[in-house]
């Protein structure tokens, strides 16, 4: 069971083969048993998910049950939940309790998912390590000395490790995607605002995006299908649109159902590859995994196309000047008045509300906020952050231009596969070049999806990063599900999974 697609639990499920309290009660164990050394969870609530199953179970007996009533599902510890901790992987929020649930949760809820708890995180989402938490690092369950990739490193590894079938997170700058690689499970960013931002804790609101995990790209499809869809509580969530009879684009309430193209041939489907993507800066064990995929979707009847996306080398420094900016400005809310923590000895107001951002914030956070301030400050705002602004508009051109070219364009999620725990923390900057194929598609704000194609040296996951033009969701998860149809690499898991 701890190994089956949702597929196969909904079978189980219907069928009574399984209850979900048992399901919940089988997962439940396995994270009791892992999480002391994979530290995927910070919280676990077994009462409230043995609660959530026994509803579910009787939701199942009435034969009213949708596709996720009764699976296990965990939410990245930035999703409020109504009378469970979200502390976003901060001391600021250690304590913090949401009075109501994000529209994510509330709507998986509705579709009767059982909640297990929240996954760890890097503090505020900043971090492609999963080294940033106030709860400590996040083990990869391939290999327990190495990072999962951040900052959903949380999620990806209670994936992987098989303590929860499907978990949630969110993505700014690649947070989704790139553990996922790391962690050889698959991941999906939507198109920015095809998943409400309500109730998500705000890192950098124009970037960040909900999205999910799974072990292969159907799972994805089928807890994206009880994600997406318009929030008037968000303004630049939208109503996606679906095609009419001419092809023209009209407003639905969704993006219709993500699984209906899952089967559909990859015949005639082009793919590009930007010569900016297959430089030098790729590992060789990397690119050996990435041809090899290239050549099963060539045989799958993709063509492969050059493109070019000339620049996408302005991404990280773009980013790092637009994501702090924005940071810098939702974390002013952390002041130790509303929420959150405060510092237990001050003097006057000022005093109180330096000392609790100083004990509640870490140092990367703290980082960003200066960082932040100073790019949004008068005389260096058009210096920085206009231009950064202006440098975001050339790369969404980019992309568009590709996709006059192509259907879908490929490339690596990482540079590297999963590095040692520890090897890069003492230099920032060499941890913000790991981003360098995933930003791009933040900016733009473009869905993206990566899935396992193989291992580097033998024993650490590579993922394949899928981009599409917006609202291109559907053909994503198509490309990579015939792809996972013919390969086995989304079906393999670390030992502690056997
Ligand atoms: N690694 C990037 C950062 O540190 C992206 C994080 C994210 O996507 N949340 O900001």
């Amino acid at each position: 069971m701890i190994n089956a697609s949702l597929t196969e639990l909904r079978a189980a499920l219907d069928a009574r083969k399984i209850s979900s309290v048992e399901l919940a009660q089988l997962f439940l164990q396995r994270i009791e048993r892992l999480n002391p050394t994979i530290n995927a969870f910070i919280t676990v609530d077994p009462a409230l998910a043995l609660a959530n199953a026994r509803e579910a179970d009787a939701r199942i007996a009435r034969g009213e049950a949708g596709p996720l009533t009764g699976i296990p599902l965990a939410h990245k510890d930035l999703f409020c939940t109504e009378g469970m901790l979200t502390t976003c992987g901060s001391k600021m929020l250690a304590n913090f309790v949401s009075p109501y649930d994000a529209h994510v949760v509330s709507q998986l809820k509705a579709a009767g998912a059982v909640l297990l708890g929240k996954t760890n995180m890097d503090e505020f989402a900043m971090g492609s390590s999963n080294e940033n938490s106030h709860f400590g690092p996040v083990a990869n369950p391939w290999d327990l000395t190495r990072v999962p990739g951040g900052s959903s490193g949380g999620s990806a590894a209670a994936v992987a490790a098989r303590m929860v079938p499907i978990a949630t997170g969110t993505d700014t700058g690649g947070s989704i995607r790139q553990p996922a690689a790391m962690c050889g499970i698959t991941g999906i960013k939507p198109t920015y605002g095809a998943v409400s931002r309500y109730g998500m804790v705000a890192y950098a609101s124009s970037l960040d995006q909900g999205g999910a995990f799974g072990r292969s790209a159907e799972d994805c499809a089928l807890l994206l299908n009880g994600m997406v869809g318009l929030d008037e509580k968000d303004s630049t969530s939208f109503p996606g649109p679906s095609a009419d009879e001419s092809g023209l684009p009209v407003p639905s309430k969704d993006l219709g159902d993500l699984c209906r193209d899952l089967n559909k041939p990859l015949t005639g489907l082009r793919i590009g590859l930007p010569a900016e993507f297959f430089g030098p800066g790729m590992a060789d064990d990397v690119r050996a995994s990435i041809e090899a995929a290239l050549e099963i979707y060539r045989s799958l009847g993709a063509q492969t196309v050059e493109v070019s996306l000339p620049n996408a080398q302005l991404a990280i420094p773009a980013y790092y000047v637009i994501a702090p900016a924005e940071a810098s400005s939702n974390l002013s809310r952390f002041d130790g008045v509303r929420y959150g923590h405060r510092a237990a000895a001050y003097g006057d107001l000022d005093d109180m509300y330096r000392k609790s951002r100083a004990e509640g914030f870490g140092a990367e956070v703290k980082r960003r906020i200066l960082v932040g301030t100073y790019v949004l400050s008068h005389g260096y705002y058009d210096a920085y952050y206009l231009q950064a602004q202006k440098l975001r508009r050339l790369i969404a051109e980019d992309f568009q231009r590709a996709f006059t070219a192509c259907d879908v364009i490929a490339g690596p999620v990482s540079p590297t596969t999963a590095w040692g725990i520890g090897e890069k923390t003492a230099d920032p900057v060499q941890m913000y070049l790991s981003d360098i194929y995933t930003i791009a598609v933040n900016l733009a704000g473009l869905p993206g999806l990566s899935h396992p194609c193989g291992f580097g040296n033998g024993t650490l996951p590579v993922g394949l990063q899928l981009i599409g033009d917006y609202f291109s969701e559907a053909r994503l998860l198509n490309t990579a599900h015939r792809f996972q149809q013919v390969t086995d690499w989304h079906v393999r898991h670390p030992s502690m999974a056997a």
